[in-house]
């Protein structure tokens, strides 16, 4: 199995890319992000608890991640591995994954950065703010993020670089582009 976990800050693309990748390598894409916007939507148990934690750009916390993951795995169909968007954010979580695959005699195949600065992710997180509206999306909550991310999402750079899974691509260019600089890393590993 392919276990891929697609890094980076808020709005480096991830979601778009991630998709992409699932479609073309058959994986099951997980983005963590949608499944709380999901739940709040449909204002379950878990929506509830986690809507105001998000709305203020902070982070969910582990315990619950581990449920949503292992629940969402368990219901992938049959394919060739994992995309992991948007998660694991947090030493503990990338731990927490480890043992989940490691129940599975599974392991993390790769971990891929996304580059991009702190500049170019303002500026299109305020552009998302206008297309779709994300409560997440205003000026003060994506700083917000962007210091989550530095502070509690950085360290698993080097947490990744120390075992040899990690590689990094320019978030920078077209969509077109940043696939195929993704796949040429994959494709090189495989
Ligand atoms: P972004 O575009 O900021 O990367 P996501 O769609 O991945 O956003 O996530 C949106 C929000 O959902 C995060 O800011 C956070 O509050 C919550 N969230 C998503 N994934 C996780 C996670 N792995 N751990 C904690 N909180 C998470």
């Amino acid at each position: 199995m392919f276990n891929f976990i697609l890094f980076g800050p808020p709005g480096s693309g991830k979601g778009t890319q991630s998709v992409r990748v699932a479609e073309k390598y058959n994986l099951t894409h997980i983005s963590t992000g949608d499944i709380f916007r999901r739940n709040i939507r449909e204002k379950t148990s878990l929506g509830l608890k986690v809507k105001s934690i998000i709305e203020k750009g902070e982070l969910v916390p582990d315990e619950l991640l581990i449920e949503i993951l292992e629940d969402a795995m368990d219901r992938a169909e049959d394919r060739h591995g994992f995309v992991f968007d948007g998660f694991p954010r947090t030493v503990q979580q990338a731990n927490d994954l480890k043992a989940i695959l490691q129940k599975r005699n599974e392991h993390v195949s790769l971990v891929l950065a996304l580059e991009v600065n702190d500049d170019e992710i303002i500026k299109r997180l305020l552009k998302r703010a206008e297309v779709e509206g994300r409560k997440d999306d205003t000026r003060e909550v994506i700083e917000n993020r962007i210091r989550v991310y530095n502070n509690q999402t950085q360290p698993l750079i080097e947490y990744y670089g120390r075992n040899g899974t990690f590689a990094s691509v320019n978030g920078i260019g077209s969509i077109d582009a940043i696939f195929n600089a993704i796949c040429e890393k994959i494709d090189a590993r495989n």
